[in-house]
């Protein structure tokens, strides 16, 4: 029992030695009925204790040591991994640039695109433009305008420009006003529903689709039916058709009746005796009459006979792209029929590119009689002639157009008029009337089309 009380007080005595050593350390003794010694030791934290080093316990010294080396381990693993790290960094930092780079790429080829898609744009925007400013140009000619006296060559398009115009002419007026505003009851009630005389043009209907080209070749071309056949060989029913894609057009197909036409069975194809420029042809009496290639000659091809009658150079005309229709395709030469006969629309270096029409003689190709108007050509899609008045298109594209001037050979008279056209396929390239049918013939973007038309009677005697 001694003995156990004695090694329980040892540390008493030591501690109680190593109080006295330090001011700051207390010792507590308490027993209990066990007769066990209980101490109680309280010592300041390390920072504020006077404790000398040597005091540490060789054990504290290897620990520290040990900690020394593992900080210097660590110091070269961190160091070798903040090597590591700086490779992947610099892998990561390559290998982000690439991508970065294709991404940029990527981005600078869509914009690109981007680009061109704006470009195409622009330029459709820019054409889209040019024909509004034209008809906006045309809408502008209106009766109100002829209060104006003033003209000139930038008017040319313009009714007050025509030397041959009179303002207050009675003819202007009259018709702007029945085209634009009378209703139709009015004019149905002036008995114009039923009429089918020689007239002025109304109104056009909706384009009717008969056929629809099944290749290339039929992008543009001619195709009528002939509105005063002469012999039973060939009737009025007789449909002619001439693909104008190529460098070498010959081919006259020839249908039975609108409705091969549509099933496109041609009855035969006949092959003309010389190549063909545009898509100016016209049928009339039994003969084809065409612009020879890549010159003014205008050819008689009787369809009969399927043999030439004649050729003609047309005086002074341009061809081959000096003074095409808006659309271009080399339609200097454009010929026509109506009730009047056989005529020519183009234009010469002397009328610096106003329309020309000069009436023919359907035999010998003779010029009869010209006139020169004050429209330019290309500033007009196509034209076609109805009881001796020369009519225009204003654009070959717009799906809302208007027949917008028109040049009366009996008055040697010009006026802007507004008659609604729709090119429904959007790229119209012949256009003709057919005075028996009393339609326009139309060729628009592989599609064969007719427009009835509507005539109403002229006011100061009808021809
Ligand atoms: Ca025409």
């Amino acid at each position: 029992m001694w003995l156990q009380v004695g090694l329980l007080c040892l540390p008493f005595l030591f501690l109680s030695s190593l109080s006295q050593a330090t001011d700051r350390a207390s010792l507590h003794r308490s027993s209990d009925p066990a007769i066990r010694c209980h101490y109680t030791f309280t010592v300041t934290r390390p920072e504020d204790s006077s404790c000398p080093e040597s005091g540490l316990t060789p054990e504290t010294d290897a620990i520290l040591s040990r900690l020394t080396l593992l900080e210097a381990l660590v110091s070269r693993v961190m160091a070798g991994a903040e090597g590591a790290t700086g490779t992947g960094v610099r892998a990561n930092s390559e290998e982000g640039l690439q991508e970065a780079y294709s991404q940029v790429t990527r981005e600078r080829n869509q914009l690109q695109q981007d680009k061109e898609h704006l470009n195409r744009q622009i330029q459709e925007l820019q054409r889209r433009l040019a024909e509004l400013s034209q008809e906006a140009e045309s809408l502008r000619q209106t009766p109100c305008q002829q209060t104006h006296t003033t003209g000139g060559p930038e008017h040319e398009r313009r009714p007050a420009s025509d030397p041959a115009h009179h303002f207050g002419n009675g003819d202007y007026q009259e018709m702007k006003a029945e085209v634009t505003e009378v209703p139709a009851s009015h004019l149905i009630s002036e008995g114009n529903h039923n009429f089918t005389g020689c007239g002025e043009l109304l109104s056009v209907g909706d384009p009717v689709l008969h056929r629809k080209a099944d290749s290339i070749t039929g992008k543009y071309g001619v195709w009528l039916q002939d509105p005063e056949p002469q012999g039973a060989y060939y009737t009025n029913k007789t449909v002619w058709r001439i693909d104008a894609v190529g460098k070498d057009v010959r081919q006259l197909f020839v249908y039975e009746d609108m409705d091969q036409f549509s099933r496109g069975f041609p009855r035969k194809v006949l092959a003309l005796p010389e190549p063909m420029e545009s898509t100016g042809a016209t049928i009339y009496r039994d003969s084809l009459y065409y612009q020879r290639k890549l010159s003014r000659t205008l050819i008689h091809y009787s369809l009969t006979s399927e043999s030439l009658v004649s050729h003609l150079d047309l005086p002074s005309a341009s061809f081959h792209g000096q003074y095409p229709y808006s659309w271009g395709g080399y339609t200097d030469i454009d010929l026509a029929v109506d009730e009047q006969g056989l005529w020519a629309i183009y234009s010469t270096s002397k009328a610096k590119g106003a329309i020309v029409i000069s009436q023919l003689d359907p035999e010998s190709l003779v010029v009869k009689k010209s006139w020169e108007t004050k429209i330019r050509k290309n500033t007009v899609a196509n034209a076609f002639m109805v009881c001796g008045r020369l009519y225009t298109l204003a654009s070959y594209t717009a799906p809302n157009t208007t027949i917008n001037y028109v040049f009366d050979t009996a008055t040697s008279v010009g006026l802007a008029v507004s008659v609604p056209f729709k090119n429904k396929y959007r790229y119209n390239s012949m256009l003709d009337y057919n005075h028996a049918q009393k339609k326009l013939y139309a060729w628009d973007n592989f599609h064969m089309v007719t427009y009835d038309v509507r005539l109403r009677r002229v006011g100061h005697g009808n021809r």
